[in-house]
């Protein structure tokens, strides 16, 4: 890899040598190493998928799980999909890995359902290639189709940056999958630039408020205005809305006494392997809010 830096360093030209530290130096050694590994990371069983359970502030119950991806190389150990879901786009390995999410998922929650255990939502990112691939909407019904899994019960979510290029063809692709039945939530709602008349010709059913509103909702007026903002902007326009990074009862309460729909956030769960999920969907007495207060 100090040849791969050094080929770099040289292609840029003498002057620049000096932005090769070692610190750069590792960071693009592992960078090439994760783009070249991700290409088997599926068929080596190194992925895996955590799920993050939503609440209602209504029922108190878990309402829907947000798939959240995994991987753990063999080298690295666990690695951050902040850093690897960007190296997969690079590559296109996203649109395998993306299919891949959605079909184990769904087939895990049919199990799930199969053992008795209340149907609930699924919602699952998507990223900017897997949106603009020409077969998106094809291949979310093969699977749907596949695995027999309700897509009403299906959610995905994508981000307001994704909604900027080329916008006619992205309206029409969220039409289609609309027509599926499948629910679109944008993510990280508050952080992008989209305007209001835009969102509003989408066909969206659930903003999230980003966590770093939801972080110093308590301490920094403005963003308690941003997120009570987004509250009543998502319900004027007939969706839900759900706040992420939920870590304390505080935070909570604030959300919970303006109206918002729903929760997700450490205070009430960490993402959780498929087991550790399983067992607290089967246990009728954890899965409620209620075990926040009396904890
Ligand atoms: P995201 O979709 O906005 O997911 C929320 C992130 O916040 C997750 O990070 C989650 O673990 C973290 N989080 C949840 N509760 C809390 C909390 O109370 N406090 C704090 N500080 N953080 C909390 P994670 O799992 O590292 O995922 C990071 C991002 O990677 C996701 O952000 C999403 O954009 C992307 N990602 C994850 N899985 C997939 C996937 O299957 N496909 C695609 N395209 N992107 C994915
Ligand atoms: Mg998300
Ligand atoms: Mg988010
Ligand atoms: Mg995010």
């Amino acid at each position: 890899y100090a040849d791969i830096a050094m080929y770099h360093a040289k292609r840029l030209g003498g002057n620049n040598y000096f932005f090769y530290s070692t610190e750069l130096q590792t960071i693009t050694a592992r960078t090439l190493k994760l783009e070249k590994d991700i290409r088997f990371a599926i068929d080596n069983q190194q992925l895996d998928i955590y799920y993050q359970p939503q609440v209602s502030l209504i029922t108190g119950k878990i309402s829907g799980l947000e798939a959240l991806l995994r991987w753990n190389h063999p080298d690295f150990g666990m690695i951050s999909p902040l850093e690897f879901i960007p190296i997969a786009e690079n590559s296109g390995q996203i649109l395998r890995i993306g299919g891949w999410v959605t079909r184990t998922a769904t087939l895990q929650l049919k199990k799930w359902q199969a053992t008795g255990i209340d149907p609930i939502k699924l919602s699952i990112n998507l990223s900017v290639r897997e949106l603009k691939q020409s077969q998106l909407v094809e291949k979310l019904e093969n699977i749907l189709t596949e695995t027999g899994f309700e897509p009403g019960l299906l959610e995905l979510e994508i981000t307001e940056s994704m909604l900027m290029e080329d916008q006619e063809n992205i309206i029409n692709t969220l039409n289609r999958i609309n027509s599926l039945g499948v629910h679109l939530s944008i993510d990280d709602f508050g952080t992008g630039y989209s305007s209001l008349a835009y969102v509003k010709r989408l066909p969206v059913n659930q903003l999230k408020i980003d966590k770093s509103f939801v972080q110093d909702i308590m301490n920094d007026p403005g963003d308690a205005i941003i997120a009570q903002a987004i509250i009543s902007l998502g319900h004027s326009l007939g969706m839900e809305v759900i706040a992420e990074g939920v870590e304390d009862t505080a935070q909570l309460d604030f959300l919970r006494s303006h109206g918002c729909d729903h929760i997700q956030g450490y205070l009430f769960s960490k993402p959780l392997p498929a087991g550790d999920i399983w067992k607290l969907l089967s246990d009728s007495e954890t899965n409620k809010l209620t075990l926040i207060y009396s904890s």
